[in-house]
């Protein structure tokens, strides 16, 4: 909400579908260097591509302290 980034629509005009389209394109990119990774099914940088956008300004980039911190996760499992 408030984000311009992910502005879809409004109450007045409604849904700008093309965008939506973009975003969830966009959603989908495989995260740069997670390719292999042991963790990416469950890791979080993975999963939430909006808290790679909060961390890295980028939605397609892992971010890395999750990526450490999932790391230290698995370790001690
Ligand atoms: S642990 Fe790191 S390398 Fe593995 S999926 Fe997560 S962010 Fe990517």
């Amino acid at each position: 909400m408030n984000n311009k980034d992910f502005l879809i629509g409004n109450i007045t005009d409604g849904i700008d579908k093309r965008i939506v389209s973009e975003l969830c394109q966009k959603y989908m990119e495989n995260l740069e260097g997670c390719n292999g990774c042991d963790y990416e099914k469950y890791c979080l940088s993975n999963k939430c591509r909006y808290l790679n956008w909060k961390l890295t300004g980028n939605m397609s980039k892992a971010a890395g302290v999750v990526c450490g911190f999932e790391n230290i996760k698995m370790s001690v499992t």
